[in-house]
């Protein structure tokens, strides 16, 4: 979608340092970490809120999800623990309106989360 940032990250035309990528799903490093490992799995197509996400979209939302624990295995962070964090709407906290799952580790996490 034009103007949509996490669109033109996933196209190449904003820079960014890819975790991982493939047809379907692109993941790169948070700009500011809230942790020492911080990645944002997102989909190639998109989804602007959970909200819009459909029936259609079940084995997308099902990748991203094995993409993090990929992830989480490859930044060190599976066995000592990580968190999933899927904003959605501004009342909690989604700024950008294009799906992504946040992936956080390397540190302590407390629950309930602020
Ligand atoms: P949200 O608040 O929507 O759940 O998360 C958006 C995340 O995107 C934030 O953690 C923010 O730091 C990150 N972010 C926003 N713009 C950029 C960008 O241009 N590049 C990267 N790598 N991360 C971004
Ligand atoms: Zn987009």
């Amino acid at each position: 979608m034009e103007g949509c940032i996490f669109c033109r990250i996933a196209a190449k035309e904003v820079q960014s340092k890819i975790a991982y990528e493939d047809e379907e799903v692109v993941a790169f490093h948070d700009i500011n970490p809230q942790a020492p490992v911080h990645v944002l799995i997102v989909p190639r197509k998109h989804i602007p809120t959970l909200n819009d996400a459909g029936e259609e979209d079940q084995a997308l939302l099902g990748k991203m999800m094995l993409v993090a624990q990929k992830l989480a295995k490859e930044l060190g962070v599976a066995d000592s623990g990580y968190r999933l964090v899927l904003n959605t709407n501004r009342g909690a906290g989604q700024s950008i309106f294009h799906i992504h799952l946040h992936l956080l580790g390397g540190r302590l996490f407390h629950w309930p989360p602020g």
